[in-house]
């Protein structure tokens, strides 16, 4: 990974200024050099298994979820001899022992992947994280020894079924545990998406229509929420008449004034969001959300540029069109996806510039099971932030957070202590979770969170294994 800024020009060493020099362009002083780059749709007929298929296939909604890749042998007919044995070998081990969420990727990610080679599909950031393969992961620590399941507690701190009351003023509802892409870092892979043979999924027990009535109930009767998080899950998955109904029973309730919809799929499956239906639906809630001063926006999740297309473009245009408030982007920061200074740029200002989508957080990736490989230290995140800060107009500036266990988001820079031999930084907070109500430490505990072991120096690793073998 690099976080350290590049190397200086030959210019700035010498001290050479942007006036001395009188013509130079300030931008080739620069660690990272801004430009506008156009967004481009890569051609899916260059891959063996959609040769044939037509442009309006490509957009049609129902035609990339029907031809979603789910198994290696979906793959191999989409990919054909574009790969090797080697990654099918390589994917189908990482299946069999390792994966955390069951293989689910819509034509639209595939077709971003550079499958020019099988090296350079190995390579793909985006491969990276929708396709793990099992050389992909860490063979010394694949999993952190506090990683977990559910690791930030949310089922813990859950009001009624699927809502998350963290904050004082915000939950989480997890409408469904379903998405129409799976992403192999997922933090709620306790819950979302098929079993694999490494982990057993979780699931809901209350009927969907009481579950979703047990929260409208809940929020009824807790003034104090004016914030609601529908999620899942994504929400591009539930039946447009039914995510419509709840969102506009969320809009009658008067102490809540921000409505964030979750949808990863406004990216991997930008065509959902440019049906028809779809946008009527947005236009209705948007004009409601507008009379009642509440603030409706979507909250999707792009990690790497080379998603940003121009369909994704043209699906967050056509829901800002509707009246929505914005439309905003929370990535993940994963290693070997977006691990540098330029990759955050470049995403950035792609989405902000070509698709009009506001860079909002950048989470660190939570201790799960099997996901050493992906993450990041602290202090690798905090020189990440340092190097992104003053290209972006500050509002589009992302944050990068770690989500703390039992905390809550925490800016990375916010922690109260580090050890960064043993890497384990310490970090408080100031509100109160359900689960803390009457614990007088709650405000002055410190809380932990773990750098990947294989980043710390050799005596903070060593201090790890004799721990492991105690
Ligand atoms: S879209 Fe979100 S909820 Fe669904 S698998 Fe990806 S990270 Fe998890």
């Amino acid at each position: 990974m690099t976080t350290a800024l590049h190397p200086e020009p030959d210019a700035v060493r010498s001290g050479e200024t942007a006036s001395a020099s009188g013509s130079a362009d300030l931008r080739a002083h620069q660690p990272y050099a801004y430009r506008r780059r156009p967004l481009e749709e890569p051609d899916w007929r260059r891959l063996p298994g959609w040769r044939s298929v037509t442009q309006a296939d490509w957009e049609s909604a129902q035609w990339q979820r029907a031809h979603c890749v789910k198994n290696v042998r979906q793959l191999r007919e989409v990919m054909g001899d574009l790969l090797d044995d080697r990654f099918y070998a390589d994917l189908e081990r990482d299946q069999a022992e390792r994966a955390t969420m069951s293989m689910l990727v819509p034509p639209q990610m595939l077709n971003t992947m550079d499958a020019s080679s099988t090296d350079a599909f190995y390579a793909d950031p985006v491969r990276r994280y929708m396709i793990p393969v099992f050389s992909d992961r860490r063979t010394d620590w694949p999993s952190h020894p506090h990683a977990s399941r559910d690791s930030l507690h949310e089922a813990e701190m859950w009001a009624v079924e699927g809502l998350t009351h963290r904050y004082p003023t915000k939950v989480l509802a997890e409408l469904l545990p379903t998405c129409p892409q799976y992403c192999g870092h997922c933090t709620r892979m306790d819950l979302v998406g098929n079993s694999t043979p490494a982990v057993d999924k979780h699931r809901f027990t209350v009927k969907p229509p009481d579950r979703l009535g047990a929260m409208l109930d809940y929020l009824r009767r807790t003034p104090g929420v004016r914030d609601v998080v529908v999620s899942g899950g994504d929400v591009a998955n539930m039946p447009w008449p039914r995510l419509e109904a709840f969102v506009d029973a969320l809009l009658d309730i008067e102490n809540v004034r921000d409505i964030r919809l979750a949808s990863k799929a406004l990216m991997g499956m930008p065509q959902h969001w440019l049906r028809d239906d779809v946008r009527a639906g947005m236009e209705r809630l948007a004009a409601k959300a507008t009379v009642r001063c509440v603030h409706l926006a979507i909250h999707t999740h792009v990690n790497s540029v080379r998603s940003v297309t121009p369909l994704v473009a043209k699906a967050a245009r056509a829901m800002l069109d509707t009246g929505i408030r914005d439309v905003r982007n929370q990535g993940v920061l994963l290693r070997g996806v977006n691990d540098s200074p330029a990759a955050l740029l470049d995403l950035s200002f792609a989405l902000l510039d070509e698709a009009g989508i506001m860079p909002y957080y950048l989470y660190m990736c939570d201790m799960i099971p099997y996901s050493e490989h992906w993450r990041l230290a602290v202090h690798e995140a905090q020189d990440l932030q340092h190097a992104i800060m003053g290209y972006l107009p500050g509002f589009a500036t992302p944050r990068i957070v770690c989500d703390v266990p039992y905390v809550g988001k925490r800016w990375v820079h916010q922690l109260s202590g580090y050890d960064r031999v043993r890497g384990i930084s310490y970090w408080t907070k100031n509100y109160r979770t359900g689960l803390e109500l009457s614990d007088p430490d709650a405000l002055t505990r410190e809380y932990e969170y773990h750098d990947p072991i294989h980043t710390l120096p050799e005596e903070g690793q060593r201090w790890w294994r004799e721990r492991a073998t105690a």
